[in-house]
């Protein structure tokens, strides 16, 4: 059986907006969190969109895991992060996206696509798709092209299918 999708409360859900603050401006991940957000809102197809806050209350923050004592355990070669959402009755109440402090790959295709993948997840996706960035293991060639398949429609340009563009509309 596959997971639903989670929808956020309806309050948040009629602005089709999450705010976004980045507490991960660190390191390799410097400057990908900006670049990601006019992406993810293009590629879907402002099915919801993404406004970066500079400080202060958002609806999702971005870290980089491992600070803390409580924060997921994101193997050492990971090229994934990983969402969490805060679930009330009525829906998402907040989410956060842990980026992994060392990803194996560290091509900046790699590292979008990681990002992307999450915020996607934070807006409510559960199961993965069979291909473009919500796909679940990617394929990342030597000069950082990522397919599902060998030899599949690459990335970038980024793209999520037709099918989790459908998904995230049903939601918003
Ligand atoms: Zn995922």
């Amino acid at each position: 059986m596959s997971k639903p999708d989670t929808s956020w409360t309806p309050k948040i859900r009629e602005k089709k907006l999450l705010t976004i603050r980045n507490d991960a401006e660190i390191g390799v991940w410097s400057g990908v969190v900006a670049e990601a957000i006019p992406i993810f809102n293009q590629k879907m197809m402002n099915a919801v969109k993404y406004e970066l806050v500079a400080e202060g209350h958002a609806n999702v923050i971005v870290k980089i895991a491992g600070g803390r004592k409580d924060d997921p355990k994101l193997g050492a070669t990971a090229t994934h992060g990983v969402a969490r959402r805060w679930i009330g009755n009525r829906g998402v109440e907040e989410a956060e996206i842990y980026l992994p402090a060392q990803p194996s790959q560290g091509h900046k295709n790699v590292l979008l696509m990681i990002m992307l993948h999450e915020m996607a997840h934070a807006a409510g996706l559960e199961n993965h798709a069979s291909d473009g960035l919500f796909m679940t293991l990617p394929n990342i060639s030597a000069t950082g092209k990522i397919s599902a398949t060998k030899g599949g429609k690459s990335m970038p340009p980024f793209f999520f299918s037709n099918k989790t563009v459908v998904r995230m509309r049903a939601i918003w």
